[in-house]
């Protein structure tokens, strides 16, 4: 396997808004920074959502223009489809990155995205964007919005059949690509890795991930995206509008048998910003949302809260003990009721959505030199001082990869931990390494 060697300022891990965030502002002041991400195209869990609390923007129309953004920078270089297998530091500002790109079985210079492969296709898999809802090709551009347009292979599902190579108008189909070894000697890293959330099977009490109207609120994103799986909201079982549909909310966090002690923070945000979405979407809908206690931590939150409440929406204290299903896979939820005496009552519902919880979206401390904490996110030091600081100097840490958080402190955090790397790729350029070893930056050891 062949090895290239590339040189950059920053190094940036992960790109959904952290890291888009991240590598612009460090771009903008002059830096060269290569952004490396695992997934076919940018953009992380936010280009997925539907519209974002509090403001209700549409998702799309704000990440977009910072992946073109990206895309069009000449200070950043993009590595999409790539593996980080190792951070090691060989001395100050001096970091060696490898990095493992997989084959797309597509040539990155040839393919147009024009999607003629997509449409030949005749394999139909579940479309992993769409929350498993929908279905893509075996050859597919990851969806409509994605940065690079380059069509990537699934050699899974994959039946070699030939039309794909066949329509293809620029003869970029590559059956044989290999896996590429990149070498990126970069003087500073940023791990803006993100979350991923709990498994929808992790409970057994919640169906299991077994009832087809039980899904998860990444699910509910797209099924109230506009280009989402189905283009409307159904139910999956047998495409019903459904009528009544409920939230569980700590559905994977705050629950010590998952592992996941924490509060995720965002869930009760965003599932009332989906229980409004559905009332506008379903004027009809009945909605319910089952609840510990409502944490609407931000600013206009609360008011966005009781916007919910005005609207219709009900709001039940409860915690949810079952999860079970009648012959019609009409999701049934027991609950015992907090504020009256424990009472326990079962109600029926179309469609049940988990509020699960936030977890680490990798294990960056299995590849770079950093701690994590004993919830698995980057361990930051001093987290009141320098929130972007992690144990190692010259290593960064920018949103959800560093803890659970909403888009809001993830753009505040991205900023910040592009400013600590600036400050400290300014200090090797000065060549004032006295003044890095007695300086704050020395704390961060
Ligand atoms: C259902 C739901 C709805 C939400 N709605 C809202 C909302 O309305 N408003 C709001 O403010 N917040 C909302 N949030 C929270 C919001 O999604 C996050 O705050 C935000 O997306 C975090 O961005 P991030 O860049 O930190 O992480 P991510 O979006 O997870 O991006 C991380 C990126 O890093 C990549 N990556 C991971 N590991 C590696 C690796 N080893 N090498 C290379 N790349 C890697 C991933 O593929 C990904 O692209 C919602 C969350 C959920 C679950």
């Amino acid at each position: 396997m062949s090895e290239k060697t590339m040189e950059t300022d920053a190094l940036v891990i992960g790109a959904g808004i952290a890291g888009l965030q991240t590598a612009l502002d460090l771009a903008d002041q002059g830096f060269q920074v290569t952004l490396v991400e695992r997934e076919a195209s940018i953009g992380g869990k936010m280009i997925a959502l539907s519209k974002v609390f509090p403001t209700l923007d549409c998702a799309s129309c704000i990440t977009t223009p910072k992946m073109a953004a990206v895309a069009h920078h000449e200070g950043i270089t993009l590595l999409t489809y790539c593996d980080v297998t190792s951070v090691t530091k060989k001395g100050e500002g001096r970091f060696a990155v490898r990095i493992t790109q997989r084959p797309r079985y597509v040539a990155e210079d040839k393919c147009i995205g024009c999607r003629l492969c997509e449409y030949t296709c005749r394999v139909m898999v579940p479309h992993e964007f769409e929350g498993n809802l929908g279905v893509r090709k075996a050859v597919y551009v990851p969806f409509s919005t994605a940065i690079p347009q380059i069509a990537v292979m699934d050699p899974q599902n994959c039946m070699l059949c030939g039309r794909c190579q066949k329509a293809c108008p620029t003869g970029a189909i590559d059956y044989f690509q290999q896996p590429k070894e990149i070498l990126i000697k970069a003087h500073t890293v940023v791990l803006a890795t993100g979350y991923q959330l709990t498994p929808l099977n992790a409970k057994p009490q919640y169906g299991g991930g077994q009832l087809p109207n039980v899904i998860h609120a990444l699910q509910m994103e797209r099924l109230l995206a506009p280009h989402g799986p189905y283009g409307r909201v159904l139910r999956p079982s047998d495409g019903k509008v459904p009528d009544s549909i409920g939230f569980v909310q700590c559905a994977g966090s705050r629950d010590k048998s998952l592992g996941v002690p924490y509060c995720s923070r965002v869930c009760c945000m965003y599932a009332i910003k989906q229980a409004m979405l559905l009332s506008g979407a379903l004027p009809l809908v009945d909605i319910t949302i089952y609840y510990m206690d409502i944490r609407a931590f931000g600013k206009g939150y609360e008011q966005f809260f009781q916007n919910a409440q005005a609207m219709g929406i009900e709001f039940v204290k409860a915690k949810v003990a079952r999860i079970t299903e009648d012959q019609d896979h009409n999701p049934i939820v027991r609950i015992e009721r907090m504020e009256e005496d424990g009472r326990v009552e079962e109600r029926m519902h179309d469609l049940l959505v988990l509020s699960l919880g936030m977890i680490p979206g990798c294990r960056p401390e299995a590849f770079a030199p950093v701690d994590v904490a004993e919830d698995g996110f980057v361990q930051c030091p001093n987290p009141k001082i320098h929130p972007a600081w992690t144990r190692e100097k010259g290593v960064f840490v920018a949103g959800t990869a560093a803890g659970p958080k909403d888009i809001v402190d993830t753009i505040v955090e991205a900023g910040s931990a592009a400013m600590e790397a600036a400050n400290y790729l300014n200090s090797l350029k000065t060549k004032d390494v006295a003044g890095i070893e007695e300086g704050s930056m020395a704390a961060q050891g």
